[in-house]
């Protein structure tokens, strides 16, 4: 009697583990199914870029302050004269006849100063764009070190900047510089020397100086209060972050380059490579 209550506790607990394994089975069956979950994604859907450090001077997010200079290369050569080239005049005026800017740039900065438009804001004017190293190495003769960056150190030389003035008032009281604070960065760009981070970037502040590096780096860097040189720190020391922004998941991520290097991109999702302009690339992806 006893030993037939034995045996049907040991079926019992046989039976009981069975069923136990039995439901893991089917639960991690239906994730896979249910939730495509992407740590079950097959490696045959991850594409792998290779990167060579030549792309760690390419992109919207290379620093370039007194110790990174501007990397040779003839990206911001397709910066045009604006006077001369109207179509690409909307919504703002120019300072002189001599500015310069990639239409590109211009573009972004039409569809920027459009919205402000929508505020009521409207009395924009570029005063200055790209500048090649001849026109800042004579800026920095006549300015002086304390006023103007050497030839090849200013982000002007970049073609990713720029100067942005009010026909109203001085752009620190202007309702245009008002209005670029709050809301560049929700067109990419951001205000690049603030007032209360002259320690870190080494340029006093600047009201009318912008730099485009794009959505979500702007945002990012609005939302946590970093200047360039503090978010290129951030995504090193982090490695990888992600954000959303307007329904849109990004993921952000930093990989050291030296020689080359294989990076994974999950397939058939959008990225945007950038060098630091130091030493690696951030990769940002789509998801
Ligand atoms: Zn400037």
């Amino acid at each position: 009697m006893k030993k037939w209550i034995f045996g049907l506790i040991i079926l019992l607990l046989l039976d009981f583990g069975f069923a136990q394994h039995k439901l893991k089975v089917i639960d991690k069956k239906s994730t896979e199914e249910d939730h495509q979950a992407p740590e079950v994604t097959p490696v045959k859907n991850v594409l792998t870029i290779q990167v060579t450090k030549d792309q760690i001077h390419k992109g919207n997010l290379l620093l370039v302050n007194k110790d990174h200079p501007v990397p040779s290369g003839d990206e911001a050569a397709e910066a045009v004269n604006l006077s001369q080239h109207e179509e690409l005049l909307n919504g703002f005026g120019l300072l002189d006849n001599t500015i310069k800017l990639s239409p590109s740039l211009a573009q972004k900065f039409t569809t920027m100063v459009e919205f402000a438009e929508n505020d009521g804001v409207n009395h924009f004017l570029i005063s200055s764009g790209y500048r090649d190293e001849k026109r800042q190495e004579e800026l920095y003769q006549q300015m002086g070190a304390d006023y103007a960056l050497p030839a090849g150190y200013s982000e002007h030389n970049l073609g990713l900047s720029l100067d942005i003035g009010s026909t109203q008032a001085e752009m620190n009281s202007a309702p245009e510089g008002l209005w670029l604070k709050a809301n560049a960065w929700k067109y990419g760009f951001v205000l690049r020397y603030p007032q209360d981070k002259t320690a870190i970037t080494g340029i006093l502040y600047e009201p009318w100086h912008f730099r485009y590096v794009g959505l979500p780096h702007s945002a990012i860097m609005k939302e946590k209060n970093f200047v360039l040189e503090e978010y290129l720190d951030y995504l090193k020391e982090q490695k990888t972050i992600t954000t959303t922004i307007d329904h849109q998941s990004y993921q952000i991520s930093y990989y050291p380059v030296s020689g080359s290097t294989t990076i994974p991109i999950p397939a058939n999702e959008r990225y945007e490579i950038s060098g630091d302009n130091i030493d690696g690339v951030i990769v940002t992806l789509y998801s």
